[in-house]
Parts: C-alpha cells; sequence; structure tokens
C-alpha cells in the first residue's frame, strides 16, 4: 500500500518534470529566435547587441540541447537556465542605462523590450523553483534591476538632462516590477503550502491505515474495508468471503528464537499471503500474529481453496530460518449477517480449527 502511494508521487512529479521540459523546449528556441531577431535589425554602431546577442543565442541553444539531451537533470538546469537569462536582460539593460545616450532615446524600447523581459524572467523564477528559492531570485533580479535604473537615471538628473517622462516612466515600471513579483510571491506561497498540506495528510493517512512491520493494511483499515463490502453484499448480493487466520504456536516461537524474529517470521507471513491472493483481494494485519484476508466475488469453495492455498504455501517452507504453520477460519457474508457475526464465525471456525490439531482450514 505504501509501496503504491510512493509509486504513485514518483510518477505525478515525472508527468510534471516532463511538462516543464516540453514548455522549455519550445520557449528556448523562441528566446534564441528573439535574440536573433534583435540583432537582424540592430541600429548600426550597437557594438554590445552586434557581439552579445549571437552570443546569447548560443548559450540558450546550448541550454536547449542540455534539456533536450539529459531530462534527470532538469532540476539543477532550471536554475541555471534562469541565472543566465537573468544575466543576459540586465546586462543589456544596464547597457541602456549606462552606455546608450540619453534615456529619451531609449524609452520606446525599454517600455517595448527590456521591463517586459524582466517581468517575464521574475515570473519564471517562481515558476520554475519552488517557492522561497523564487522569491530571493526574483527580489535579485528586481534589486539589480532598480540598482542599474537608478545609478543610470541619476547620472542624467545630475546633468540636468532627465527628461519628467523617462523619469515618471521609470518610477512606474519598478512600482508595477514589484507588484508583479508581490503577486507571483502571495501565488506560489499558496501553491506551495497547499501542496505540502496534501502531501501531509496523505502520509498521514496512509500510515494511519497500514500496519508498519509488514506494510499489510492495519485492523482499521481492515474494518472500513469489511463495511464497504457488508453494504456491497446487502444491496447486490455479491458473495464476499472473509478468512480469518492465526500462526500456530506463535509464543513457543518468541520464546525459542527471541521477538525479533518471531517479527520477521510475521513479516515473512504477510508477503506470503500477499502473494498468495488476487488483485481485489485484501489482506490485514488483524492483531499481533493473526491476519485477515477479505475477497469478494468468490463462492465459499474458492474461498476455502484460496485459504488451503495460503496454508501450504506457509508451511511449505520455513520463514526467517523457523519453520511455523497457521490455522484458517473460512466463512462467508449471508445476505442477513451483520459485520460482527461474520467475524465472530470466522474466529469461531479459526479456533475450531486449532482444536482440531492446527495447521488446517475449516469452513463454517
Ligand atoms: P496458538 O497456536 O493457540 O495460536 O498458540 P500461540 O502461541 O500462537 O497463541 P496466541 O495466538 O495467543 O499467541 C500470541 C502470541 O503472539 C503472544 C505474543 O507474544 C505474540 N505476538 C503478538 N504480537 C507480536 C508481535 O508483533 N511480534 C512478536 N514477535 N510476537 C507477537
Ligand atoms: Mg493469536
Ligand atoms: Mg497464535
Amino acid at each position: 500500500m505504501q509501496d503504491e502511494a510512493i509509486g504513485s508521487a514518483r510518477a505525478e512529479a515525472e508527468r510534471v518534470e516532463a511538462r516543464k521540459r516540453g514548455v522549455y523546449l519550445v520557449v528556448l528556441p523562441a528566446g534564441i529566435a528573439i535574440f536573433l531577431l534583435s540583432w537582424a535589425v540592430r541600429t548600426p554602431g550597437d557594438v554590445y547587441l552586434a557581439y552579445l546577442y549571437p552570443l546569447f543565442a548560443f548559450v540558450l541553444a546550448a541550454l536547449f540541447v542540455a534539456v533536450w539531451r539529459a531530462p534527470k537533470a532538469l532540476p539543477r538546469l532550471e536554475a541555471w537556465m534562469l541565472a543566465m537569462v537573468a544575466m543576459m536582460i540586465l546586462s543589456r539593460l544596464a547597457w541602456h542605462f549606462h552606455a546608450g545616450g540619453p534615456l529619451d532615446e531609449h524609452l520606446l524600447v525599454l517600455a517595448g523590450g527590456h521591463y517586459w523581459a524582466v517581468g517575464i524572467v521574475i515570473l519564471a523564477a517562481f515558476v520554475m523553483l519552488e517557492h522561497r528559492r523564487g522569491f530571493r531570485a526574483g527580489v535579485a533580479i528586481l534589486v539589480v534591476a532598480t540598482l542599474i535604473a537608478a545609478s543610470g537615471a541619476a547620472g542624467e538628473w545630475l546633468r540636468g538632462e532627465l527628461s519628467r517622462d523617462a523619469g515618471v516612466y521609470l518610477v512606474r515600471v519598478h512600482l508595477f516590477l514589484a507588484v508583479l513579483l508581490a503577486l507571483a510571491s502571495v501565488a506560489t506561497s499558496m501553491r506551495d503550502t497547499v501542496k505540502d498540506a496534501l502531501v501531509r495528510s496523505e502520509a498521514l493517512e496512509q500510515a494511519a491505515q497500514t500496519d508498519p512491520l509488514t506494510g499489510l493494511a492495519n485492523r482499521r483499515a481492515a474494518e472500513s474495508v469489511l463495511q464497504r463490502h457488508a453494504a456491497s453484499v446487502r444491496r447486490y448480493g455479491v458473495p464476499v468471503a472473509v478468512i480469518g487466520m492465526d500462526i500456530d504456536h506463535f509464543k513457543a516461537v518468541n520464546d525459542t528464537h527471541g521477538h525479533a524474529i518471531g517479527d520477521a517470521v510475521i513479516a515473512g507471513i504477510a508477503r506470503i499471503l500477499r502473494s498468495s491472493v488476487r488483485e481485489p483481494d485484501s489482506v490485514a494485519r488483524w492483531g499481533g500474529e493473526e491476519f485477515l484476508i477479505v475477497a469478494p466475488e468468490i463462492g465459499r469453495e474458492g474461498a476455502l481453496q484460496l485459504a488451503e492455498r495460503c496454508r501450504e504455501a506457509i508451511a511449505r517452507e520455513p520463514i526467517a530460518g523457523v519453520r511455523v504453520t497457521a490455522s484458517f477460519g473460512v466463512t462467508s457474508f449471508g445476505p442477513q449477517d451483520s459485520l460482527d457475526a461474520v467475524l465472530k464465525r470466522a474466529d469461531k471456525m479459526m479456533y475450531r480449527a486449532k482444536e482440531e490439531g492446527r495447521n488446517r482450514v475449516l469452513l463454517g
């Protein structure tokens, strides 16, 4: 049961990774196209763009190949991708503010392209990383962008060259980015909190229903399975068999070999029972060295054969180095039976099997 839960959580994580990988394999070529397009239509004399944009496109192409060829390395690649793209965009922003001449001439490009890109990288940080790291990366990107803009604008302002439009635009766009960061942070922190709570509650539910020694369903889980079956017996008349089982002379096993070996025998018997039943049957550890099998959709004869198969498998060879046998009481739900009556009958047949010499199956 635990294995199933771990398996399905892993499959879910793998599906998410595959989806993310698919997105990167589309977004990275789009980034390459943007850099190459900007390079193709560059203004003559823009040395930065002329040399660096082809380099950036090359780096994105290398990342594309890495994502394509090593899907397992995705989590590590994501941090790299984010850092590199942030550096590309922030360095171009620095060029606009510090090396590109009067700010007024750049406002259109800044508004139409670069601040969009800064906003997208901040959002990407939250999408690509978990909340805490996403928040740190987003704040770092915004702080660096603000320092670049403030230092560039301050120079123009001191020289009396900063226009009112440029000043207002820069303040507004940085406030907008701060709001974007805050919203993304709230949304992803909610996402992560809900996800953690779900994972925790699933784990708790799993633990509350599972016997730690054997990994089988515990008595509480078996009771709810029985109640479900009892309802469907009453409503639809489907046959449901109940098999109670108790290890023979188990006190002697503990006394002779010690409690640890006793535990290993119990775990070994659980494995044998689990591999002896069919898919729809459930096996539970009912108590210390007692087990319960619930087998829907087989008649009394089928249940008898199932119990006999389990008895033989246990008696066939030593378990954890100890030869043990077990006694079985088999019964089935009648249309008027209460759950209590069925359990009592299975128990009675099991004790009769003990009286008649143990290592046997009785049907009642
Ligand atoms: P019988 O054939 O009549 O069933 O004899 P028995 O000795 O098996 O008697 P009973 O079923 O009453 O014995 C239960 C014993 O199982 C008592 C207890 O010491 C032991 N036991 C119960 N739970 C555990 C456990 O989790 N680990 C170990 N090692 N022993 C346990
Ligand atoms: Mg017992
Ligand atoms: Mg016993």
